[in-house]
């Protein structure tokens, strides 16, 4: 029997004050996509993950996965809307054609084991079955002007949470059907299968399963992972030096920047993502760039040196450890770097899957003095403070 997760992540749903749909939003060091997809990987008798995914999103996505063993595909785009998307999530599964499905928001990243279990064990006697709460407060019907028109009786209501799980022959068929008919206003998947006359029964989960949505919610659970777990900082440095060569831009800490002269280099030679990448590697005692990436590798000439920072990262998030700031100074007389400092901060945050508030770029020049001062090169220099389970 194979038990596929998918993991619906194409919404646009951004924090108060962020730019990032909040699947992306950095909680205690690592996106919330990425404990999400945690939860099902370690979840017994899940066999294959699936994430869908706004179009716009790759790199994001890039980011946020933890490698997992070898349960999780690539994912695949989605669609207009969340029921959109999840049909285009259960379409590329269809050359799988797991026994069940079990269909999850990307923002509940805190689903408990149990959960997941139960909704997989209720499937053995029914078509679907749904993670639920039965609603606590009492619930009130609004007339106009917040009057209060009639008190709704509670008993029996249930609010519907995430996994809903499904054999999924009968889940993908419903989707299909209510696509073809144009019906489009399911708000979530139990709707579908109840409309397609599925049985589906309510599974009872608990308030740990959370939605987050708003910013509130996102400060919530960064205090709840915080004391989880006895951390310890530890620190890296990291230091490069990329010499000029003829051509009209550099690449520096992510940003392209018009210059008399281009960086030369196996890479795109941007050496304050170098060091930076170098730092974070340090903090967690795994070897170096070169090490990781040789320059001897033709797969890494001319790549993008987004690539190495993002590939330190995803170390540090897999040994369950997160980044708690990091600093790049680059040494130069030319170019100038403070009209791209901010753009080079958001550069990095966005690389690192962390908030921008963690990331400093500096410059200073030489005073004219060496190789720097000649105009020769560039160095740059990093530190990164990483915390990781103790
Ligand atoms: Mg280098």
């Amino acid at each position: 029997m194979s038990i596929a997760a998918l993991i619906v992540a194409a919404g646009r749903g951004t924090r108060a004050g962020g730019d990032l749909p909040k699947q992306y939003a950095e909680i205690a060091g690592a996106p919330v996509l990425w404990y999400t997809i945690k939860a099902f990987a370690a979840a017994e008798g899940v066999t294959d993950i699936q994430v869908v995914i706004h179009p716009d999103d790759a790199e994001h996505y890039g980011r946020a996965v933890p490698t997992n063993g070898g349960k999780l595909w690539p994912p695949v785009p989605g669609g207009a809307t969340r029921q959109a998307s999840v049909l285009a999530g259960l379409e590329a599964m269809h050359g799988l054609s797991p026994t069940y499905v079990l269909i999850h928001d990307a923002a509940r990243p805190f689903v408990p084991r149990r959960c997941i279990a139960g909704v997989i064990d209720a499937l053995a006697h029914h078509a679907g079955a749904i993670a639920a709460v039965p609603v606590a407060d009492t619930l009130k019907r609004e007339q106009s002007g917040q009057t209060i028109s009639a008190t709704i009786d509670r008993a029996g209501l249930w609010a519907a949470q995430t996994p809903q799980g499904f054999r999924f022959g009968d889940i993908l068929a419903a989707h299909r059907r209510a696509a073809a008919e144009g019906l489009t206003h399911f708000t979530d998947d139990a709707a579908v299968a109840e409309w397609a006359g599925l049985d589906v029964v309510l599974v009872g989960c608990d308030s740990a399963n959370i939605k987050l949505t708003t910013a509130d919610d996102l400060a919530a659970a960064v205090r709840r992972l915080a004391p989880a777990m006895p951390f310890e900082t530890r620190t890296g440095t990291g230091f490069d030096v990329h010499r000029f060569a003829p051509g009209s831009s550099v690449w520096l800490c992510g940003v392209e920047i018009p210059h008399d002269a281009r960086l030369d280099g196996h890479s795109d030679a941007d050496v304050g993502l170098h060091a930076l990448t170098d730092a974070l590697l340090g903090a967690i005692g795994d070897g170096d760039i070169g090490q990781h990436f040789p320059p001897s590798d033709p797969r890494w000439k001319g790549a993008a040196s987004h690539l190495f920072l993002a590939d330190a990262a995803r170390r540090v998030r897999d040994r369950g450890g997160r980044i708690v700031n990091v600093d790049v100074t680059l040494l130069c007389e030319a170019p100038r770097v403070g009209p791209h400092r901010e753009a080079m901060r958001r550069a990095i945050a966005s690389i690192l899957a962390i908030d921008v508030s963690r990331v400093g770029v500096k410059a200073t020049t030489t005073e004219g003095l060496g190789f720097t001062g000649r105009r020769e090169g560039i160095a740059a220099m990093a530190s990164a403070s990483v915390a990781l389970p103790a």
